[in-house]
């Protein structure tokens, strides 16, 4: 490493800051001061400079920028009180600058380098004392002092060359109004999903920003930050000499759009057009969604349409409409539900795997906090459907959602906004993911003898926000039994096949045939090759065919039809179908949503409508879905009501009830599960002597 000298170091910046660009820059900031107080110097600008000294810079940034600000201050000089100063910032790190969370050393530290992630939490913005003003108390002179650490340094004496009081011991009085101020913000970024490897735990990183680029990013952003690495003492009670690491940050850059991330040659593109017209292009990405995984035709075609997603639109009066789809999986445990997650937010880009009962406080949508990190101050930390902004949300367990995210999450799957306003934290955060969650059954597991609906303890509203809900129970079932257990004995094999190496013989079978025989589990297209396919997808924006919109509507009208008197399918649910055809388009790469595309809506839609929604007879009852309540057991509930309207005054015991409702002809079960619906909604209570009254 060539060192230089600090002479030297002025030459160079004088050289570079000479250049037309940061003349107009430098002058840009001498007519606009202090609205505009930095000059953002392109890294790649001294590189051309000077290879050597671009180089130095990442090493001794600490020096190279004072000078840097000197050479600045000195081309400025109607900027020189107190407190006044021109930031001197670098972005555009090379690559070598980069440096992941997880894989910040001592090395680093003083140094230069450029770290990427999602901000997790930003305090809110607070000013720093830069420079504090005293006045001698009794010659009134002016003295600044410089403010550095955390307790207030007062001037020792007073520094009035003229006065009488000059070094003699007396009292100052601090002006803060005049005294120079700084704003400072605290970030905490943590590792893109993308950098990290099966399933390990995201690292994360504090940043300390100030002056003008405070207050810039907030959570959920996707983030460089370009800063020196420093380190800070543990505050123990001990002296210790372990030490947390830190980012005084220099300058802070913008992800581009999230897709673009993916880089798509030439040769992609040749080669995604070719697997677009592939005939067999639906199977093969279905197996390519975690091969591992048996069967789950149905779930895996949602989740594939998930990931190439519908058409966000943008209206002439300025509402937004999602394109983005949710599924809610729910089902039995043991049936690979939290396997399929995993494995889709590994595949997806920015997927983020989350769990409903997750420890943090912002929990799956956001909030504010005070806690250690804030040092006293409000955080706004990211849950994780901020974090999976333009990504997807795998959000296992559910149902074990806090209250908060209860409330919260009707707006952030619809609007896909969530709004924070508590403690001077007024922010709207973006969440434009898609969801992909599962939540286990009311009581564990499905009641065979029990509809399923009753057994899904989800708010209604919430459930209506999802596109799609499957089902999936674990039933003993012979031939499905026997096929699932080879197929997981398979994959076992295959696992232990791929550990040998090549050319070993087990029991006179060769490694090779064994991989040969259990091809099936490996998917037909590399999690690279899909995420560039649906990268490439999203440029496109499917419309519909007439005869598309017909299929539809017929679909919709029909399932109508079935639910007979008052009931209302929703818009959400029309809204699904048209998601749904959107996506089915885009997997093919094809610019109109045309009949096929419809059917797969339409087939998928009534699929789950009729399992979830369907009455014995075939009909179906959204109500259920909007309301909790089905239209039948909303009359049984009348029959209850009227019941005790009539003979409950001091309340009556189950077999009363059971009797007064017999002759209404409804069976013990019903009445039970209809006196249990009405005291879990408040409707009626139980009295100590065990007797049910009305509340
Ligand atoms: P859940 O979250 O639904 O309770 P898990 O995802 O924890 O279930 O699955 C438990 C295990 O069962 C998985 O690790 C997987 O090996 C196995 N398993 C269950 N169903 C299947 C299936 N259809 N294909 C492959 N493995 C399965
Ligand atoms: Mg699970």
């Amino acid at each position: 490493m060539t060192g230089f000298q600090d002479n030297e170091i002025a030459k160079i910046w004088g050289e570079i800051l000479s250049t037309d660009k940061y003349r107009v820059m430098i002058a840009d900031i001498a007519d606009n001061y202090p609205d505009k107080k930095s000059v953002s110097i392109d890294y790649s600008d001294i590189n051309m400079q000077d290879v050597d000294f671009s180089a130095y810079v990442l090493e001794e940034p600490d020096r190279c920028l004072e000078i840097a600000r000197k050479a600045v201050m000195d081309l400025v000089p109607s900027i020189n009180k107190p407190g006044q100063g021109i930031n001197v910032r670098i972005f555009n790190l090379p690559r070598d600058a980069k440096v992941e969370v997880r894989n910040l050393r001592a090395d680093h530290l003083g140094r230069l380098v450029a770290v990427e992630g999602l901000v997790r939490k930003v305090t809110t913005v607070k000013p720093r004392m830069t420079y504090a003003l005293f006045r001698c108390a009794r010659c009134g002179s002016e003295i600044w002092v410089e403010q550095t650490g955390m307790i207030m340094k007062e001037p020792l004496m007073c520094n009035n060359p003229d006065g009488s009081c000059n070094k003699q011991a007396t009292r100052f009085i601090e002006d803060l109004k005049a005294s120079t101020y700084m704003d400072t913000q605290k970030v905490e970024i943590q590792e893109r999903p993308e950098g990290l490897r099966g399933g390990s735990q995201p690292e994360r990183l504090t940043g300390y920003v100030e002056d003008d680029i405070a207050g810039l990013v907030t959570a959920g952003n996707s983030i460089t930050l370009n800063g020196i690495l420093r380190s800070a003492e543990k505050l123990d009670r001990d002296k210790s000499t372990v030490f947390e690491i830190y980012l005084d940050v220099n300058s802070v850059e913008f992800e581009q759009h999230e897709y673009d991330e993916i880089q798509i040659t030439e040769e992609d593109e040749a080669e995604i057009l070719a697997m677009s017209k592939d005939p067999n292009l639906y199977d093969n990405i279905l197996q390519s969604i975690a091969p591992s995984i048996y069967g789950m035709h149905d779930e895996k075609k949602a989740i594939a349409l998930q990931l190439f997603g519908g058409c966000h639109k943008e209206m002439d009066d300025g509402t937004n409409i999602r394109g983005d789809i949710h599924i809610l999986l729910i089902g039995d445990p043991g049936v690979a539900k939290s396997q399929l997650l995993r494995y889709m937010s590994s595949l997806a880009p920015r997927g983020i795997y989350a769990s409903g009962k997750s420890a943090s406080a912002a929990g799956l949508t956001a909030a504010a906090v005070r806690d250690d990190f804030g040092d006293g101050r409000w955080t706004l930390e990211a849950g994780a459907l901020v974090l999976a902004d333009k990504g997807l949300a795998c959000v296992d367990e559910l149902d074990k959602m806090t209250e908060q995210d209860r409330s919260a999450l009707h707006e952030a799957m619809e609007a896909q906004k969530i709004s924070v306003a508590k403690a001077g934290i007024n922010a709207t955060l973006q969440c434009r993911c898609s969801m992909l969650a599962a939540a286990n059954p009311k009581y564990g597991r499905f009641e065979a003898d029990q509809n399923i609906y009753t057994q899904i303890d989800l708010p209604p509203p919430l459930m209506s926000r999802f596109d799609i809900i499957e089902v999936l129970t674990d039933k003993p079932d012979k031939k499905h039994d026997q096929e699932l257990s080879s197929y997981i004995l398979k994959t076992h094999l295959r696992g232990e096949a791929r550990m040998l190496p090549e050319g070993s013989v087990i029991d006179g079978r060769e490694v090779s045939d064994i991989l040969k025989e259990t091809d099936k589990i490996k998917p037909i297209y590399s999690i690279e090759k899909l995420r560039k396919y649906v990268a490439y997808s999203k440029r496109i924006v499917p419309v519909m065919t007439p005869s598309a919109e017909k299929i539809i509507q017929d679909s919709f009208l029909r399932i109508r039809k079935m639910g007979g008197d008052g009931v209302a399918i929703t818009a959400r649910q029309l809204e699904g179908y048209v998601r749904l055809s959107e996506a089915s388009a885009r997997m093919r790469l094809s610019d109109r949503v045309t009949d096929q595309d419809a059917n797969v809506a339409a087939e998928l839609v009534e699929a789950y409508i009729q399992r979830i929604a369907g009455n014995d007879d075939g009909t179906y009852d959204i109500d259920r879905l909007t309301s909790g309540i089905s239209n039948k057991d909303r009359n049984k509930l009348d029959i209850i009501r009227s019941i005790f309207n009539q003979f409950g005054a001091d309340g009556l015991e189950m077999e009363e009830i059971v009797q007064h409702a017999s002759n209404n002809g409804l069976s013990e079960s019903e009445v039970d599960h209809a006196v249990r619906t009405m005291s879990d909604g408040g409707e009626l209570y139980r009295t100590p002597s065990g007797k049910y009254k009305k509340a």
